[in-house]
């Protein structure tokens, strides 16, 4: 074939490709320019899953009837006129794209109407511009979408998931503009119906919308400016992790993005406090100048390009990290979790906590304890006094306003890790020579495994020696595990060390040596405790960063209030 410039018409369908993927798309589209427009309320209504008719109207500026055809033409746009603009547009909009490449996929028609206009104007693929009703304001109706592009309706999913991907849309954008009331319609059905947010309450009432209750109970609400850049949200505590990353949403500049280096940016800052293989929950807004963020990255712009990209990285970790690392016990009402034992029934509390078959008794004569107990001070003392273990797994204390339980392991592990971590990064160790080495039989692997690991080993205090192929001696240990049977430790570390049951984000920060540690030397099951060995753990806890969760994400206590138990 000899070289040929193509149509506008094939041009506009092959730059739709790029844009228009499906449904959800459109209806981002709209929306947006809807947005743009300084609509007040957005009204969707949408078909057979947004291929019968997508149809967005809003109440904001209307477009004058001389430009209406403009706005169907490629590379037509209101929102810059030079390359300089790029650089300061915070509209979602400004390459024009959009409505033509709509309208050469589907049958679209547009109406609009300006404040001062006497009548709105339609007009539509094909057709003149008609005079037509319609209040200030435009409507844009996209019937028969991909009619003309048969391999793009193939790829198209069932009505219900079409619906999904553009509910996903209208969410992320409502989530953008609280200022705005949002309505989507499926067949005539109402799926979302949001009105205008304007303080806290309501705002909070759309993200429960949104995200759910269960997130809003769980979130805290964080802002932090720093050299020029500002975070603010809402983040769920860790206990709140999700199977999915289903709940992450970034806003740049209030545009709705998927930026993996804002997503891990975040995901490091949940270090050591989510549960292996889970996800954190979060609605994150980032501010910045416009000129240090490149929007036009991606021709559907949810992806950007940062100028100073590690900057922007460290502030988001480092917010989100000291955020965090403050959900230790204190005042608040009722602990980090809604109850243990719900997470007993989904599987992840801890193997050695599980199997729990001892008989359940409290150590000591519990009234007796209870009489003798100090009036604990709420804020110097939020987890209160030990009355005793229940199961040989929870320490069971009276606090201010009620009963405080502790999981034990849990515990004990975030402590322990927590202490190791400080020892690792250089707080001065305290080693315990032993009197008699240690002598340790493992594999080969294990065994290059320990010296692979010496530097690291010796950090904390340890001295491990290789005696030959498959043995190793233990000459000194952390004195802060003195007490713990460091063989059969070492052993599981070292066979733990190889497998990849570790959370990638442990392994990420070379943190794993530590967690396994932490996790194999933490008190186990049915170990009993003296009533000061108990107290002792709880002071700890509570100078303790971090120690709401155990390293697995693991919520450590719950408090029940004398008004639950009444
Ligand atoms: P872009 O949004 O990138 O400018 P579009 O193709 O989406 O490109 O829209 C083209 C132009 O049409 C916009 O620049 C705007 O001037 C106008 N427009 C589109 N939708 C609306 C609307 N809902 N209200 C007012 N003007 C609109
Ligand atoms: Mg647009």
């Amino acid at each position: 074939m000899p070289i040929r410039v193509l149509e506008p018409e094939l041009i506009s369908q092959i730059a739709a490709g790029e844009v228009i993927e499906r449904p959800g798309s459109v209806i981002k589209e709209l929306v947006e320019n809807a947005l743009d427009a300084g609509a007040r309320r957005i009204d969707i209504e949408v078909e057979k899953g947004g291929v019968a008719l997508c149809r967005v109207r809003d109440d904001g500026s209307g477009i004058a009837a001389a430009e209406l055809p403009l706005a169907l033409a490629r590379h037509a746009t209101s929102k810059i006129s030079a390359l300089d603009d790029l650089e300061h547009v915070v509209s979602f909009g400004f390459r024009g794209e959009a409505l033509p490449s709509i309208a050469s996929v589907s049958r679209l028609e547009m109406t609009s109407r300006t404040a001062g206009a006497e009548h709105a104007w339609k007009v539509g693929s094909g057709a003149e511009a008609a005079p037509a009703a319609h209040p200030a304001g435009t409507t844009v109706e996209v019937r028969d979408l991909f009619f003309n592009v048969p391999a793009r309706r193939k790829f198209l999913r069932s009505e219900a998931t079409e619906l999904q991907h553009i509910t996903r849309h209208v969410e992320r954008l409502a989530l953008s503009h609280f200022d705005v009331a949002i309505q989507l319609t499926h067949n005539q059905r109402r799926v979302i119906a949001l009105p205008v947010a304007t303080n806290r309450a309501e705002r909070e009432e759309r993200l429960a919308q949104v995200c759910g209750g269960e997130f809003l109970n769980s979130a805290l609400q964080i802002e932090n400016v720093a050299a020029g850049l500002k975070l603010s949200g809402w983040i769920a505590q860790p206990t709140f992790a999700r199977a999915q990353p289903d709940l992450q949403f970034w806003f740049i500049n209030g545009r709705p993005v998927r930026d993996r280096l804002l997503v891990n940016a975040a995901r490091l800052g949940y270090r050591d406090v989510l549960f292996h293989g889970r996800h954190p929950a979060y609605v994150l807004y980032l501010e910045l100048d416009p000129a240090r963020v490149d929007v036009n990255a991606h021709p559907t712009k949810q992806e950007v390009r940062f100028r100073d990209s590690r900057s922007v990285h460290d502030f988001v970790h480092r917010t989100l990290s000291q955020v965090l690392s403050e959900t230790r016990p204190r005042g608040h009402a009722r602990g980090p979790i809604a109850g243990i034992a719900q997470l007993v029934e989904s599987g992840q509390m801890g193997f050695a906590l599980r199997d729990a078959s001892a008989p359940a008794y409290l150590a000591g004569p519990a009234s007796a304890a209870v009489a003798a107990l100090p009036q604990p001070d709420p804020e110097q003392f939020p987890l209160g006094f030990a009355l005793g273990q229940l199961h040989g797994i929870y320490i069971l204390a009276q606090a201010a306003d009620g009963l405080v339980v502790v999981d034990m392991h849990a515990a004990h592990e975030r402590v322990t890790y927590e202490r190791l971590k400080r020892l690792a990064a250089g707080e001065s160790a305290q080693p315990q020579l032993l009197l008699m080495p240690v002598v340790v039989e493992v594999s080969v692997t294990e065994a290059e495994r320990a010296e692979a690991h010496h530097e690291e080993f010796a950090r904390l205090g340890f001295e491990i020696d290789r005696l030959d192929a498959q043995r190793l001696a233990i000459r000194q240990v952390p004195a802060l595990l003195s007490r713990t049977d460091m063989g059969a430790v070492l052993r599981d570390v070292l066979a733990e060390l190889g497998s990849n049951e570790r959370s990638l984000h442990i392994q990420d920060q070379g943190n794993e040596l530590l967690a396994s540690l932490a996790c194999r030397s933490a008190l186990r099951a049915h170990r009993s405790m003296t009533l000061p060995e108990m107290n002792a753990l709880l002071r700890e806890m509570e100078r303790t960063e971090r120690a709401d969760q155990c390293n697995h994400g693991r919520p450590t206590w719950m408090r029940l209030s004398v008004a639950d138990l009444d």
